[in-house]
């Protein structure tokens, strides 16, 4: 069924609530977004009707709990154009970059190596390369950021060498908004010889993101961040690069055969989802992608687009209002982030909360670009499908009462 954007909002049931006697209008997409009515309504019939543990019962209620989750798994192939055994289940985009670097990084890297990530990256996709470059003698080198808040592509170009192996980019940055030049960023990385990673979960539910086009070689994303459920990620990997890359957790449903000494895994995606997974949060995620295609991608692409100019604008002409991150174009995705010159970033976001506005205040798991930015926290507004001009109308009030408020 295709519903419409506009009325979207109401198929969120949280959203309908009044917050500090305020309508909610909730802008911390970026942290998590909400849940819609199909994707609470999975996860209830799934506990009510099909549970049970997968793959290992020869009953009814047991093999329709594997069916839908291996549904789940053709289903975010489709989404991301991958092939099935490409997509792993895991908890979220943490453990996806872990797993990449510590079942594969740790694996190819020789003292001496590169891996290059950048200096906008979230902490999941920075501190893992920090410890596998501990462990292997790997250096770890970056790329800048200029004055717009985008990648420093000629000094990326000048990064690379015939030593990097690994490169690890955000495809857009959680603080800066910035939409990366990801596939001109893997042909650069690929024409060395590395391998390229590419943490996703600020990308997968704002536009298509497609493997066959981007051509990396690891994918990661949260469903949580896509309207899903909190508990389950993916990782997409290419199928020859999951056939090297070691499982980082032993247990139960990832073997072949088991003897005193010694253990035969099964192929990806298999071999690394080691005992219980979270299936009902694989169920939900399958209704979050089935939500998103009922409200299409053209229309979600465009609502963010106005939401978030909108709100740059608005921002923009308060006096004391500094943004960071790209001009409102093609390369800025749905988020804003600011401060009010004089007002500590959690002061702000206090004061907008008294107004029913959520948005987050801090370092944003990115302490190496608030050290480039000069700051050391900032607050963000971050939008969703459901957000409108509304939602951007009381965020700028808001920041105008706290001005007020703090009388800068
Ligand atoms: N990378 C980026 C760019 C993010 O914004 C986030 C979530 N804030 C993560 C990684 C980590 O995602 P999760 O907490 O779902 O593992």
């Amino acid at each position: 069924m295709v519903k419409n954007i506009a009325t979207a909002r109401n198929d969120f049931p949280i959203l309908a609530q009044k917050i500090n006697d305020q309508p909610l209008t909730y802008l911390d997409n970026a942290a998590t977004t909400q849940k819609p009515q199909a994707v609470i309504d999975a996860l209830v019939h799934y506990y009510e009707f099909d549970n049970a543990n997968i793959h290992r019962g020869v009953y009814t209620l047991a093999e329709r709990a594997t069916e839908q989750y291996e549904g789940v798994r053709q289903q975010v192939a489709k989404f991301i154009h991958a092939e099935s055994d490409e997509v792993i289940f895991t908890r979220g985009t943490t453990t996806s970059l872990n797993w990449v670097a510590l079942g594969f990084g740790a694996q190819v890297l020789q003292p001496g190596d590169e891996i290059v990530i950048t200096v906008m990256e979230h902490h999941s996709n920075l501190v893992p390369w920090q410890q596998v470059a501990q462990k292997t003698g790997a250096k770890l080198r970056y790329v800048e950021i200029t004055a717009d808040g985008e990648l420093d592509l000629a000094q990326y170009g000048e990064l690379l060498n015939a030593k990097t192996k690994i490169v690890a980019f955000t495809h857009v940055s959680n603080v800066l908004g910035t939409i990366n030049p990801v596939k001109k960023m893997t042909e650069m990385a690929h024409a060395v010889g590395a391998y390229v990673v590419i943490d996703g979960a600020q990308a997968a539910g704002h536009f298509p993101i497609d493997m066959v086009s981007l051509d990396c070689d690891f994918y990661a994303f949260s469903g949580h961040k896509i309207y899903g459920p909190t508990g389950i990620g993916i990782l997409y990997g290419k199928r020859e690069l999951l056939t090297e890359m070691q499982p980082v957790e032993f247990g139960g449903e990832m073997i072949n055969l088991v003897t005193r000494q010694k253990t035969d895994f099964k192929a990806a995606p298999e071999k690394f989802e080691a005992g219980t997974m979270p299936i009902a949060q694989v169920i939900g995620l399958g209704a979050a992608i089935d939500y998103i295609q009922s409200i299409g991608w053209s229309a979600i692409e465009a609502q963010e687009r106005k939401v978030t100019a909108a709100a740059y604008q608005l921002l923009k002409d308060i006096p004391g209002v500094e943004i960071y991150g790209p001009q409102i174009g093609s390369s800025r995705s749905a988020l804003v982030t600011f401060n009010l010159n004089g007002v500590h970033p959690h002061d702000v976001a206090t004061v907008l909360d008294t107004q029913g506005v959520a948005v987050r205040a801090g370092h944003h798991c990115a302490q190496p670009l608030m050290e480039t930015l000069g700051v050391s926290s900032t607050t963000r507004a971050s939008f969703g499908l459901y957000n409108n001009l509304t939602d951007v109308k009381r965020l700028a009030a808001a920041v105008r009462a706290a001005k007020e408020f703090f009388q800068v």
